[in-house]
């Protein structure tokens, strides 16, 4: 019987974890390590901050599922691993393994900028849970004594989608309530240009983001780098000061502790076509904890974004892999990984497409429109569900 250990019980944890089971049965024993206990539907963490979500609404308890399909749930960190002696260690326990699935996400790097994050800093967060409950205690303060909001990505940012939802979801909020006039927004980017994703950008991107921009009188600075940030100003590398009441700045991402020796200075994990650690053979990563080089290098460092569709496909890919390898079957085919996003905008929605994720592309796409907004919350739905009853096996 292989023992297979996954690290994290999100979209590339869970995921792995039911697939391989689903595959391998009584062949395997799947043990997930996880240093929280619920599944969190992260691309909803915008909407909490806002207030049209709540914790209940977008999160699962993961022993339940796990347990149901006969896989051991330990709510325990990884401290780290032993890749030479084949072992995970946590607080209480080392496990061996001969296989190892790392879908550890990110480590967020607020440490890198003096005065961001909402811990030792002065800006707010919306990328994990606690942080997005924080954030809508702060924008319920906000709107009762409103003044300048900044928002935007820092340098070495490669998630940018929150926070063009973000700067959308506070622009439509601030016009039904009749308060836009009162709270002039400014978004601050690493991105050369506007629309730029750290994909390079999509068609129309540009055009498409500048004349939305412009279209809500949100002021745009891209290309820019933060040199700090005090409680009342962001200040830029070029010296300008922009002031703020509140300010949400998406932080650079490493790899976190546990993990981030098996990987590059950034503690990304380098994988091949199937996501097997380039080193370490019984080792396999998926998701924002796998090194993807940019395509091209921008003026401001920026990364490439891995958002929940890729870390999906990432676990599925790595566990067929891993089936091939324990019952001989021929292993999957190499597949390049595309992307398909919804972005809220707040009275809108766009959906992009991209295959490859990187230029340049056999196809993609970036429209506009309501039924974007209705398809966002029906997937939000429709996943939820099929977390819930572990039918990792569904599209
Ligand atoms: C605000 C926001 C909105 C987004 N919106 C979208 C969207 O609309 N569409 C989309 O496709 N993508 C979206 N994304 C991206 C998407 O959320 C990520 O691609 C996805 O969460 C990556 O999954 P992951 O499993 O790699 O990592 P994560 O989801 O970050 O999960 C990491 C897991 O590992 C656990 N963990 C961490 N360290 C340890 C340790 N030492 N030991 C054990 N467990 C550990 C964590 O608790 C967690 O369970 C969004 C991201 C953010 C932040």
């Amino acid at each position: 019987m292989a023992r297979i250990i996954i690290l994290g019980g999100s979209f590339g944890g869970l995921t792995a974890a039911l697939e391989l089971k689903r595959l391998l049965g009584k062949k395997a024993e799947v043990t997930v390590f996880c240093d929280d206990d619920k599944f969190v539907f992260i691309p909803s963490l915008p909407w909490l901050a806002m207030g049209s979500r709540r914790a209940a609404d977008i999160t699962l308890p993961l022993k339940p599922i796990l347990e149901r399909k006969g896989i051991t749930f330990i709510h325990e960190a990884a401290k780290g691993v032993d890749a030479d002696a084949s072992k995970v260690i946590s607080a209480t326990r080392e496990v061996t393994y001969d296989y190892l699935v790392i879908a550890t996400g990110p480590y967020l790097a607020f440490e890198e900028i003096a005065g961001l994050g909402p811990e030792k800093g002065h800006t707010e967060c919306i990328f994990t849970l606690d942080q997005a409950e924080r954030t809508n205690k702060a924008w319920n303060r906000f709107i009762e004594n409103p003044g300048a909001v900044v928002t935007g990505s820092v340098q070495g940012v490669s998630c940018f989608g929150p926070p063009y939802e973000y700067a959308f979801e506070i622009d439509t909020e601030l016009r039904k309530r009749k308060m836009r006039h009162k709270v002039p927004i400014v978004f601050v980017t690493s991105e050369p240009y506007i629309g730029h994703f750290g994909i390079g950008g999509l068609r129309d991107s540009k055009r498409m983001m500048e004349d939305e921009f412009a279209r809500r009188d949100i002021k745009v600075i891209v290309n820019t780098a933060v040199e700090e940030i005090s409680p009342t100003e962001v200040r830029l590398k070029d010296g300008t000061k922009i002031p703020f009441k509140l300010s949400m700045l998406a932080p650079a991402f490493k790899g976190v502790p546990a993990v981030a020796h098996l990987g590059n200075p950034r503690g990304f994990i380098p994988v091949d076509a199937k996501y097997r650690h380039t080193k370490y053979k019984n080792i396999f990563c998926v998701g924002v904890a796998v090194a993807i080089a940019p395509s091209e290098q921008t003026p401001v460092p920026t990364g490439v974004p891995k958002t929940g569709y890729m870390t999906q496909k990432m676990a599925k890919t790595a566990s067929s892999t891993i089936v091939s390898d324990v019952t001989g079957r021929t292993p999957p085919a190499e597949i390049p990984i595309d992307v398909v996003c919804l972005m809220d905008m707040g009275n809108t929605a766009a959906i992009m497409k991209a295959s490859p994720v990187l230029p340049p592309r056999q196809e993609s796409e970036l429209k506009e429109g309501i039924r974007y907004k209705w398809l966002k919350i029906a997937f939000e739905r429709y996943y939820l569900w099929k977390m819930k009853h572990g039918l990792s096996g569904l599209p």
